[in-house]
């Protein structure tokens, strides 16, 4: 297994959309599988709840969700070409961060409940209801291979005077650690 490097914000990768991945080549290769072990270690060293192909610089369409900070019976595990079948109506507001953005931390609404179409790392289709922290991981990294962003879901404005604010502080940080 290997870490691999996290992708900032600014990199065009980051809005583009991911490619389907054929369920043939993950039972007769070992790439992607190999791929969803470096994306969990990576999101792990990183203290993530998430991790899509993109921001580790690859287009295939495979998440890593990993919500077991918040529930110690979670294990972490990938998603392959993952798709929201179905939302609630009920949304909720909760506070999003994500591993392109170092320290920025957003109020995002979107729906509470979700459902999720995908294939399991084995190339098994699985649909997947949830709600909560999960719910919430889920659509950000989805968003994440459509080549869309949480800070998508600011007004411009606020979106231009957070990210300006966000970029300072990121470049002060870069000389602080040399
Ligand atoms: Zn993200």
């Amino acid at each position: 297994m290997a870490l691999l490097p996290i992708v900032y914000y600014g990199d065009r990768i980051l809005r583009k959309a991911g490619k389907r991945i054929d369920p043939t080549d993950l039972k007769e290769s070992a790439s992607i599988k190999k791929l969803a072990h470096d994306m969990i270690e990576t999101m792990r060293e990183n203290n993530g709840i998430g991790l899509a192909a993109q921001q580790v610089n690859r287009l295939e369409r495979i998440i890593m969700i990993d919500v077991s900070s918040f529930d110690e019976n979670a294990e972490p595990f990938a998603l392959i070409n993952p798709e929201i079948v179905k939302v609630g109506k009920e949304k909720v507001v909760i506070q999003e961060g994500c591993l392109s953005f170092p320290d920025l931390y957003l109020d995002i609404e979107r729906p509470a409940l979700v459902t999720v179409a995908a294939l399991d790392i084995e190339g098994n289709p699985m649909t997947l209801e949830a709600d909560g922290i999960l719910a919430r991981a889920l659509q950000h990294e989805i968003d994440h291979m459509k080549g869309t962003l949480f800070i998508d879901y600011i007004h411009p404005l606020k979106r231009k005077f957070l990210l300006k604010k966000w970029q300072v502080s990121s470049n002060a940080r870069k000389k602080s650690d040399g």
